[in-house]
C-alpha cells in the first residue's frame, strides 16, 4: 500500500443538522474539495485539495461550513516545525523548488508593532482634522535645489516631471497575468477615482486599459514583457523594476497555464509558454549602465516622465539607492521583504532581504546625509497593512507607500496563499474565465476606494493628533515616532529614541 506522507492540512467541517445539501460549496470550489454522493445523499469533501481559501464557508447560505487547521501536526519539535516536516516530504516527492504566494510568513520582528505614535496634549495643541484643513497630497519627483525666478516673478528654473497624488497611497506592481483583468480593471478605476495610480507590473498594458493611462505606472522589468513605445508613453510614470520584496535577487515566474490569449497579446509572449523573467537585466550590471536605461526611456518619453526604480529591500540597500539617486532616477521604490507576490520559491521569500521599516530608514538617512534626498523620492511597500503603517513610514522618511496585499484583500483576498496555482476562487490570481468573473470589477472599485478614503481620513486624524496638518511636515518627522522593546542597535537604525525618552 502507498503511504500518504502528505496529509491535507486543513479540515473541513460540516454541519450535517445545518447542510441543506444545496451543493453551492461544490459549484464553487475550483479544487473539487466538495462533491455529492447520490447513493448516500450526503455532501462529502476532498481535504487534501483544500487551501482553506474560505470561499465556501463565505458562500454557504447555512453558515454550515468552517475551515479549521488540522489537529494533526506530525511529530514537531522546537527545531523541526510541521511545516519543516511536511515540505521536506514534498520535496521527496516531487524533486521540486518549493513555490509559494503572498509575503514572507516567518515570525521576524515587524518593527511597525514596536514602534508608537506621539500625540499632543498641552502645547502645540492637536488639530482637528473634521474642522480644520489637512493636506495628504504629495509630489512625487526629483524637487530642485534652489527656484530661480525670472523678473517678472515666473518661475525661471525648470521642474522635473512629477506625480502628484492626492492620497500618499498607490496600488503597487501586480501585472496582468498574476492578476486578472477584472482585478486589474478594479485597481484602474479606482486609482483613477482617488486620484493615485496602479502599477502595470511586468505584464505590459491590456488594450482595454490605455484610458486609464493618467493614473498608470508602466513596469519595465527584466523579461522586457509587453514593452513598446506605446507602452512606455501609455503611462504617467515608468517603474524600473530591479527587484522585489518576495523574491530579491531573483527573476519571475509566469506558469504557463496563466498565459491566456489576452495575456499573450499583451505580454508579447506565445500562447501558453511559461513567462519567465531573468534574474538580472542582462544590459545592467552597474549603477551607469542603470542611468543609461533611465536615460532611454526618459528619451523615449520626451523627458516628460518621472522614471521610477524599484529594488528589494537587502542588506546595503542604503549605497544601493544612494547609486540609485545619483541614476537620474526621479523615484526610488523600496519594497521590504514581507511584500507579496504571485508566485516566489518558498526559500528565497522566507529567507532573503530585510524588513522594510529597517531599510527604509537607512535610506532616508543615507540620502540625507550625503545631501541627495530632494533629488529622489522615495516610496516604499512590502506589507504596509493599514493607516497607522503607512504613518510611521512616512514619518521614517518615505513620501508615499505602495499597498498590493491589502488592496486584493479589499477585492475579497483571503490569503489563502495559493495565488500561484491558478484556481484562485475569488477571481483576483487566476485566468480561468469562470472564477475571473466571481470578482465584479464595478464592486472592486468602490471597495479599493472605500479601504484608501478610510486609510486617508485615519491618516488625518493620527497627523491632525501630533498637531500636523501638512504630510509634507510629517515626512522624516522621527520625533514623532519611539520604539518599544528594541535594542539599541535597532533603534539606532531607526533614528527613533525609546519610549519614554
Ligand atoms: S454550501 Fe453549505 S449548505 Fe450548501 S451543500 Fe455546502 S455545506 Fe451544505
Ligand atoms: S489572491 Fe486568491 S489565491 Fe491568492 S491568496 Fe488571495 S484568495 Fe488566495
Amino acid at each position: 500500500m502507498p503511504v500518504n506522507y502528505i496529509q491535507p492540512q486543513f479540515l473541513v467541517l460540516r454541519n450535517t443538522d445545518r447542510c441543506i445539501k444545496c451543493r453551492v460549496c461544490e459549484r464553487q470550489c475550483s479544487n473539487e474539495v466538495h462533491s455529492y454522493d447520490v447513493d448516500g445523499d450526503v455532501m462529502l469533501a476532498d481535504e487534501s485539495k483544500c487551501v482553506d481559501c474560505q470561499r465556501c464557508v463565505s458562500l454557504c447560505p447555512t453558515h454550515a461550513l468552517a475551515i479549521t487547521e488540522t489537529p494533526n501536526q506530525l511529530r514537531k519539535n522546537a527545531n523541526w516545525s510541521s511545516q519543516l516536516i511536511y515540505e521536506a516530504y514534498r520535496q521527496a516527492e516531487s524533486g521540486a523548488v518549493l513555490l509559494s504566494a503572498m509575503g514572507n510568513p516567518q515570525p521576524f520582528p515587524v518593527y511597525w508593532d514596536k514602534i508608537v505614535l506621539n500625540a499632543s496634549q498641552v502645547t502645540n495643541p492637536s488639530i482637528d482634522p473634521i474642522r480644520e484643513p489637512m493636506e495628504t497630497r504629495v509630489i512625487l519627483g526629483s524637487k530642485p535645489r534652489k527656484l530661480e525666478l525670472n523678473d517678472d516673478g515666473s518661475l525661471k528654473t525648470k521642474l522635473a516631471p512629477s506625480l502628484q497624488l492626492n492620497v500618499p497611497i498607490m496600488f503597487s506592481a501586480m501585472s496582468y497575468g498574476s492578476i486578472s483583468k477584472n482585478a486589474h480593471e478594479s485597481l484602474a478605476r479606482a486609482a483613477t477615482e482617488l486620484g493615485t495610480f496602479y502599477n502595470t507590473g511586468e505584464g505590459g498594458l491590456h488594450e482595454d486599459f490605455y484610458k486609464y493611462g493618467k493614473n498608470t505606472i508602466v513596469q519595465v522589468a527584466s523579461g522586457r514583457f509587453g514593452v513598446h513605445p506605446g507602452f512606455l508613453r501609455a503611462g504617467a510614470a515608468i517603474e524600473i523594476k530591479m527587484g522585489q520584496g518576495a523574491k530579491p535577487g531573483i527573476g519571475g515566474h509566469l506558469p504557463g497555464a496563466k498565459v491566456k490569449e489576452d495575456v499573450s497579446r499583451t505580454r508579447m509572449i506565445p500562447l501558453g509558454s511559461d513567462a519567465i523573467s531573468p534574474a538580472p537585466h542582462h544590459d545592467i550590471y552597474s549603477i551607469e549602465d542603470l542611468r543609461q536605461l533611465v536615460y532611454s526611456l526618459k528619451e523615449a518619453t520626451r523627458y516628460t516622465k518621472p522614471i521610477f526604480v524599484k529594488i528589494a529591500a537587502v542588506h546595503n540597500v542604503a549605497a544601493i539607492a544612494s547609486g540609485i539617486a545619483r541614476s537620474g532616477a526621479d523615484v526610488i521604490v523600496i519594497d521590504g521583504f514581507r511584500g507579496g507576490t504571485g508566485a516566489a520559491p518558498t526559500r528565497i521569500r522566507d529567507n532573503v532581504g530585510i524588513p522594510i521599516e529597517l531599510a527604509l530608514a537607512a535610506v532616508d538617512q543615507r540620502l540625507r546625509d550625503e545631501g541627495i534626498r530632494n533629488d529622489v523620492s522615495v516610496v516604499v511597500a512590502g506589507s504596509i497593512r493599514c493607516a497607522s503603517d503607512a504613518v510611521k513610514a512616512i514619518a521614517l522618511g518615505a513620501d508615499a507607500i505602495y499597498i498590493g496585499t491589502g488592496a486584493l484583500l479589499a477585492l475579497g483576498c483571503h490569503l489563502c496563499r495559493d495565488c500561484h496555482s491558478g484556481a484562485c476562487n475569488w477571481g483576483i490570481a487566476t485566468q480561468r474565465p469562470e472564477l475571473v468573473k466571481r470578482l465584479n470589477p464595478e464592486v472592486g472599485y468602490k471597495r479599493l476606494i472605500n479601504l484608501v478614503q478610510a486609510w486617508d481620513h485615519e491618516i488625518k486624524e493620527m497627523m491632525g493628533g501630533m498637531g500636523i496638518n501638512a504630510i509634507e511636515s510629517l515626512r522624516g518627522n522621527r520625533l514623532m515616532l519611539r520604539g518599544i522593546g528594541l535594542n539599541q542597535k535597532e533603534l539606532e537604525i531607526l533614528g527613533i529614541s525609546h519610549a519614554g525618552e
